[in-house]
């Protein structure tokens, strides 16, 4: 099963590693057939090459559209030595042994924010269909599509006296399908992108890293890119730390896509998927000291989201307790020394901060199949607001009404978040009832008292927001209780007026926002 690679085509867009690849190829005495670009690359190196039009008998038409859209090519790449012999004979047909290609760029065309024509001429055509020819002909024909592999392929060769063998071959054929199954995928997603309810969506992915387990040491797991280049943590750069786990990952994601709703400095600390403290303040040191008081026996352990460049005196803060993850848009080079100190704290930047109201799509797995819904980008305006109590909110009640409903939206549901002067003082997540909900995020407050030394719970005097409607009086009454003084929630209860005169009779201001946020 071991095939000799005698002849060759490469035709890549990347040209990284290209010419390393065909010297080596050469030396070894395969003949080398290339494309346009990649063929000028060859000779300008010194390399032999014999063009594929020389090979097909057609020039390349349609800037490249057409180039390697032909029988010589194809049947090269799918011809079966054997079954298919006397076809070769009679068409003339130089088989393939290796094919090297990888596509033009389409998901980098489309992050980079180009218009329509140039994200149509970055299609590949040709590419996808000479990879899954080869792809298709593993029994005699290896295909690279990755220049991470052109190592992995002449190891191979070397290893093998300049041949391939068959599970090098099927290794390289699932690499190839599922490159141009993300590839389609990526298109398929662009395309739809006028569409306003997800109804065909094609999915795929990269590795862009194994996992050693999953949720739970007992499970296996990957972590996969979907090529958008989108901000966050798929793109974050890693400046130290070991290599970030399954949960860490949709941690870091929960957090820094919470601290990026806000466009004062904000900080974020979360655990579980659910923020623990988060605050705004003057500087990010001052917010992470408020988040950080929310709930210091949670903080620890946790994993915290900057929404500006971490500075010395942030990072000195944050170095005091335990923290797994630390993920900014940047990092000072003092920043970075305070943390250096901390091996095991993995300090991740992200450039810019990922656009909360940016469209995508976001899925879920059931059994059997994908949920699909597009992502919550709702952003409240605050002139959608509606007041229905006697009393309207003071202008501060105000700010940390939409303070507290920015970050509900990233609490499980139930959520009930209690909050006041730009801070959280007491969270109440995942709960299956509101009301308990509401109970624990009281409760929390009068933990945030006790440690920083209030004489009555720091919900006193604060603003409270639930995600959904309260469906009863209860859980509101159980916030006037606590000490909040404004409510902000969707409405939309069958029992709105008792929930509103229950409101009243308590003295509090409460606003309507008709937006819900439920997030499971
Ligand atoms: P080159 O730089 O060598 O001129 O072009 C290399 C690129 O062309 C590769 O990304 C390859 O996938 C792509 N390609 C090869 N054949 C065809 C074809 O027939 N049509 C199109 N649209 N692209 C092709």
């Amino acid at each position: 099963t071991a095939i000799p690679v005698k002849r060759a085509l490469i035709s890549v867009s990347e040209k990284a590693g290209l010419v390393d690849l065909a010297r080596t190829l050469a030396e070894r005495g395969v003949e080398i057939l290339s494309t346009g670009g990649s063929a000028r690359a060859l000779r300008e190196a010194g390399i032999a090459v014999r063009d594929v039009s020389d090979l097909t008998g057609h020039p390349e038409m349609m800037d490249g559209r057409v180039k390697t859209l032909h029988p010589k090519v194809h049947g090269g790449l799918l011809a079966l030595r054997d079954e298919h012999a006397a076809d070769i004979a009679a068409h003339d047909i130089a088989p393939i042994d290796l094919l090297v290609v990888n596509l033009y760029p389409f998901e980098a065309t489309v992050a980079s924010g180009a218009d329509e024509a140039t994200c149509i001429e970055n299609i590949d055509i040709g590419g996808p269909a000479m990879i899954r020819a080869a792809a298709k002909n593993q029994r005699f024909c290896c295909v690279v599509t990755d220049p991470e592999d052109y190592d992995a392929l002449l190891a191979e060769m070397a290893a093998n006296d300049g041949a391939t063998t068959l599970p090098f071959r099927q290794r390289q054929s699932a690499i190839a399908y599922g490159r141009t199954a993300a590839y389609d995928a990526a298109v398929a997603t662009w395309m739809a992108r006028f569409e306003e309810v997800p109804r065909r969506i094609a999915a795929a992915g990269r590795l862009a890293q194994p996992l050693r387990y999953g949720e739970n040491p007992h499970q296996g797991a990957a972590f996969y890119t979907d090529g958008s280049d989108r901000p966050g943590v798929a793109t974050a750069k890693q400046h130290q730390g070991k290599a970030l786990s399954y949960n860490n990952l949709g941690d870091t994601d929960a957090a820094v896509e919470l601290v990026a709703e806000f466009d004062r400095p904000a900080v974020a600390i979360i655990k579980h998927a659910n923020p623990c403290g988060v605050a705004v303040g003057e500087t990010l040191a001052a917010a992470y000291g408020r988040a950080f008081d929310c709930d210091r026996t949670s903080a620890f352990g946790g994993i915290v989201a900057l929404n500006g460049t971490l500075d010395e005196q942030t990072a000195r803060a944050i170095a005091e307790i335990f923290t797994e993850v630390v993920i900014a848009p940047d990092a000072t080079d003092a920043a970075k020394a305070v943390f250096a100190a901390k091996k095991n704290l993995r300090l991740l930047t992200t450039g810019t901060l990922p656009d909360p109201k940016a469209p995508r799509r976001a899925m879920k797995q059931v059994a059997g199949g994908w949920l699909v819904q597009d992502h919550d980008t709702g952003v409240l305006r605050p002139s959608a607001l509606r007041v229905v109590t006697k009393r309207a909110p003071t202008d501060d009640q105000m700010r940390d009404l939409l303070f507290a409903w920015r970050v509900a939206k990233h609490v499980k549901s139930n959520a009930i978040v209690y909050a006041r002067d730009g801070a959280t003082v007491g969270i109440g997540a995942g709960q299956m009832s509101r009301l308990d909900s509401s109970r624990i995020a009281a409760r929390k407050a009068e933990d945030v008292a006790e440690a920083i030394g209030l004489p009555h719970s720091a919900a006193r005097d604060s603003v409270v927001a639930s995600d959904a409607f309260f469906p009863f009086a209860d859980g509101l009454l159980a916030a006037a209780e606590a000490g909040a003084r404004a409510v902000i929630q969707p409405g939309g209860s069958m029992r709105d007026a008792d929930v509103i005169a229950a409101a009243d009779e308590a003295g509090l201001a409460m606003v309507f926002t008709d937006m819900r946020h439920f997030r499971h």
